[in-house]
């Protein structure tokens, strides 16, 4: 398999430099060159790992076939199940549970493998990196968990001091590896981001120290989601198959969308929002332009511009890279786009878009615990509210993160916290790695130079 990027300037990556490249080198992102299709009779029975290894075959051939499969069973040997995501009914409902992983969320289904990959590929090459990024939470922790102890790799992770989660900030800074580094920003998590992009624009300093990203536009992560769809579908076996996803970025329901076009007989995929509702209106109206981002109660999705989004303009519109160049020049200068006719329509062929309120998260929660005894997470929430309205039966919702990773949001809608897994509740009791600096590009910079000068 070859992989291109959706802008057109980059083709016949092999697998392994396009997981290399991340965001691709004319600003687009990369995608496969093909779309291979799969035989669903020949992968229904098979283990999550077994199905892993089969559906990563087709897109990486430039990684020897033993080597990709101890990549998976090591990758996915942390988790705390052998059913890896399992799927449950509940109340006229199929519930994808993702939050199987180290850090509680979905982001380690992608996480786990990217670590494990980026390890072996800087080992091959005889390599290292140091990884540098900025989180609000989820991304930040499960990234942490991926990279922690790897050789030839250091982590530095960025969060703005004091404002993210408890159970986000224990899991972050309680990792013991020494690779692992915390940085609290006196600021917000803009200020952390910023800091990053003014670091990554200092050519001299990001060479010299061989800085890399794991962010949410790698198609290794997309590649890794693809998975479950395919998983969950064999379990579920529903008459039509209707998934409902938490959107934020748009990767985890672009990999849904992968899956469909590889031939998972899917009707209509489900776009959950919470109030950041650019990717409801682009689908009911075809309305993309951004607006202010305001905070919820479903913190991973208070997200206006969807870094994936991208990809699926490049199948909406044919795999025209030139059109998609296009688009994105016109979204960089006017900050909106609009779509009508038979594009808008072909595009509600494939979703069905519903937003969700914070009252509507907290009633979701409520009902479904009342319904079920299940407590759902505020960002399952939205998903299931999603699939309540739609009307269709037997929706597998993605559960994308552990309600004991929100239990404020939990206490407002139940009245009672959820239980803690024994690795949550055991963070509390450990000590605490992390270094407090100021909001400044040039402090951040001294410390990376300081702990990388002292190895
Ligand atoms: C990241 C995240 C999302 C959103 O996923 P995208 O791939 O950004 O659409 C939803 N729920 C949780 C818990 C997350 O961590």
């Amino acid at each position: 398999m070859r992989y291109r990027s959706s802008r057109g300037g980059v083709e016949g990556l092999s697998f392994i430099d396009a997981f290399l490249m991340g965001l691709a080198d004319d600003g687009g992102l990369i995608v496969p060159e093909e779309i291979p299709s799969v035989e669903l009779d020949k992968l229904q029975s098979l283990s999550y790992t077994e199905l892993a290894f089969e559906i990563f075959k087709l897109f990486i051939d430039d990684i020897p076939e033993d080597d990709l499969k101890k990549l998976v069973e090591k990758s996915y040997s942390t988790f705390d199940t052998e059913k890896i995501t399992p799927v449950v009914k509940k109340d006229g409902v199929f519930i994808l549970e993702l939050f199987h992983g180290p850090t509680f969320a979905f982001k380690d289904v992608a996480l786990q493998f990217l670590g494990n990959l980026f390890e072996y590929v800087l080992d091959k090459k005889d390599s290292y990196v140091n990884v540098l990024g900025a989180t609000s939470g989820d991304t930040g922790s499960a990234a942490i968990y991926g990279l922690k102890g790897k050789k030839n790799i250091n982590i530095f992770i960025l969060h703005p001091y004091g404002k993210v989660s408890r159970v986000q900030e224990l899991q972050m800074t309680t990792v013991e590896d020494k690779n692992v580094f915390n940085i609290a920003i006196k600021g917000t998590f803009d200020d952390c981001q910023a800091i990053v992009k003014a670091i990554f624009n200092d050519l001299d300093f990001k060479e010299k120290h061989r800085l890399g990203a794991v962010n949410s536009i790698n198609w290794a992560r997309i590649l890794a989601q693809i998975v479950y769809y395919f998983y969950a579908y064999f379990k579920a076996k529903p008459e039509k198959l209707y998934f409902s996803v938490p959107t934020g970025n748009f990767g985890d329901i672009f990999a849904g969308y992968m899956a469909k076009l590889m031939g998972l007989p899917i009707e209509k995929l489900i776009l959950a929002t919470n109030s950041n509702d650019i990717l409801y209106r682009f689908v009911n109206q075809g309305d993309y332009s951004v607006g202010e981002v305001v905070k919820t109660l479903s913190p991973s999705m208070d997200i206006q511009v969807a870094s994936n989004f991208e990809r699926y303009l490049y199948y909406l519109f044919g795999e025209d890279t030139q059109k998609v160049k296009s688009l994105m020049e016109e979204f960089a200068a006017n900050r909106r786009l609009k779509f009508d006719g038979d594009v808008l329509k072909k595009v509600q062929s494939e979703f069905d878009s519903f937003r969700v309120s914070i009252k509507d998260t907290l009633n979701t929660i409520r009902e479904f615990y009342k319904k079920t005894g299940y407590i759902i997470d505020p960002h399952t929430a939205a998903g299931i509210y999603a699939a309540w309205q739609s009307g269709y039966n037997d929706v597998i919702c993605l559960a994308t993160a552990h309600p004991a990773k929100f239990p404020e949001a939990i206490v407002d809608a139940i009245g009672k916290e959820p239980e803690k897994p024994k690795a949550i509740a055991e963070l509390e009791s450990k000590e605490k790695r992390v270094s407090i600096l100021d909001n400044s590009v040039s402090e951040v910079k001294k410390f990376i130079e300081e702990k990388l000068t002292n190895d």
